[in-house]
């Protein structure tokens, strides 16, 4: 099935000659084909995206909530649906694919307080007979890209913000994942929103560098790795647009001594196989500190066997999924081949026949600096707290980071002390809820204004600073 675009409110075929398959990653079996447009196409969803803006700024932000909570409800009406969608593309399981949806669309639950999160400030008399107000107002038209771990969140941590601003948006979604941004941008439409308002175009490279030179794109938003985010971030900037990038990580998990066991297996093996360890939040370093490493490996290692890895969209009780491709796959593969460390768990035995499976793997050593971006842990056994933080901070990324403990002190040290955006004191995975922002730091992170939140807010509007004077001598000349 060749996928369609969106635009002006209209789905069709684009003339597309280069097409890519989208998997179901648990079988390997082709479920779709998308087309990969260019330049052309979105041009062509600009001028759309130029004329919906005209009215769609100028809706009052009241008016444009009730879309917003009309899609909210359809959302909600399709969780089941849009899960197992994300579960057919993408691979994770079923729970973590409702997870995925609810996490996007809290987002619109966010947007729908547009009218207050839009408001200005006012300062009557800021000098003699002069008042001051600021106004935030839309951009213009905004442009999404988004990767293929989360189909259905990443998307809506950009999209849903900028339009409840005023502003139209154009979303290229992951090729290895268009269904559910389609099925997302179907209930946008049936809630009520103006054609042309959004757009869906298709494809990889060209049709991205298309978004970040296009002279009637205000701003970019795009989250994936690193290598891309800097590439987006750089070409968009070059082109006088505003630009936030998330890119990759390699995420530390720290667990002292005095941890609590049951719960800090658990978080551990969330953050670290959830998702087939495909999260830019992802645990991908375990830090047994001092007399914690030996209790901790033992742990891991019952926890790893007894995990149940199996296709997700056939077996409801699997609880790890494959990798998104055969191209994946081979990546990880290669990271354990290549080895570097001493190999406690093979995740290469006791997976299944078909499909793009990795089974969970354990290192005793740091097998890499590098983003792995699948289901192998590295455990390391520093002496001291302060060690295990300086190892963390040699990182150059600087998405999350974890510590489990019952120690208060602990606690504030390594809040204080760790060099990176998102912290968790007990939590596996600290992703932070549509209220705060998702602020990834160096590496993780290029631009200045994060996704989601009030910085969301602020990064898909632009403020207008007004001051007017009615003194009493004009006021006399006008014969008030
Ligand atoms: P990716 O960088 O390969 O692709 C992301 C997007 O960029 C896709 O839409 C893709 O079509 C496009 N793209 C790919 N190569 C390109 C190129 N050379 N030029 C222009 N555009 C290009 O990332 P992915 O494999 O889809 O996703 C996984 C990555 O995303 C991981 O590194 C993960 O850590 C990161 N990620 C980061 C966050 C965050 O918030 N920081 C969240 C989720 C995922």
């Amino acid at each position: 099935m060749e996928l369609p675009i969106l635009i002006a409110g209209k789905w069709r075929t684009p003339a597309a000659k280069t097409f890519g398959d989208v998997h179901n990653p648990s079988t390997g079996e082709v479920i779709a084909r998308t087309p990969f447009c260019g330049a052309a196409e979105v041009d062509e969803a600009v001028q759309a995206a130029q004329k919906a803006f005209v009215s769609w700024s100028q809706t009052p932000a009241p008016k444009r909530a009730t879309v917003l909570f009309k899609y909210r409800s359809l959302l909600e009406a399709h969780l089941e649906e849009l899960a197992k969608l994300v579960t057919r593309e993408n691979g994770k399981t079923l729970d973590e694919a409702r997870g995925d949806v609810r996490r996007g669309f809290e987002v619109v639950e966010f947007a729908t307080g547009i009218a207050h999160l839009q408001k200005g400030e006012s300062l009557p008399q800021v000098a003699e007979h002069i008042d001051g107000v600021t106004m935030r107002e839309p951009l213009g038209v905004c442009a999404g890209i988004s990767p293929f771990n989360f189909p259905a969140m990443v998307p809506m941590w950009m999209y849903p913000l900028a339009i409840a601003c005023g502003n139209s948006f154009i979303l290229k979604p992951s090729e290895k994942v268009p269904l559910t941004a389609i099925r997302l941008a179907e209930l946008f439409i049936e809630a009520g929103l103006p054609e042309g308002v959004f757009s869906l175009v298709h494809g990889g490279a060209e049709v991205v560098d298309a978004l970040c030179t296009h002279p009637g794109i205000a701003a970019v938003s795009f989250v994936g790795s690193s290598k891309v985010a800097a590439h987006v971030y750089a070409l968009g900037a070059q082109h006088g647009k505003r630009v936030q990038a998330g890119g990759g990580a390699k995420n530390f998990q720290i667990v002292m001594e005095d941890a609590e066991p049951d719960s800090t297996i658990r978080a551990v093996m969330g953050a670290s196989f959830g998702c087939a360890g495909q999260r830019c939040m992802a645990g991908s370093v375990l830090v047994g500190v001092g007399a914690a490493g030996e209790p901790l490996q033992k742990r891991m290692l019952a926890a790893m066997d007894a995990l149940k890895v199996d296709d997700t969209s056939a077996n409801p009780a699997a609880e790890m999924g494959p990798v998104i491709d055969a191209n994946s796959q081979k990546r990880v593969l290669g990271f354990i081949e290549r080895g570097g460390a001493k190999l406690l768990r093979d995740g290469r035995q006791g997976i299944p026949k078909r499909g793009f499976f990795v089974g969970p793997t354990l290192y005793d050593g740091l097998l890499t600096q590098e983003e792995i971006f699948g289901p192998v842990l590295s455990l390391v056994r520093p002496a001291s707290l302060d060690e295990a933080i300086a190892l963390a901070n040699r990182s150059a990324f600087g998405n999350g980071a974890t510590l489990f403990t019952t120690s208060g002190k602990h606690a504030r040290q390594f809040a204080l002390d760790i060099q990176c955006g998102m912290v968790g004191i007990n939590v596996g995975v600290p992703a932070p809820m549509s209220i705060f922002p998702f602020t990834g730091w160096n590496a993780s992170f290029f631009g200045d204004l994060h996704m989601q939140g009030t910085e969301g807010v602020q990064f898909y509007t632009r403020q207008r600073v007004v001051l007017s004077r009615w003194d009493a001598a004009y006021r006399r000349q006008q014969g008030w």
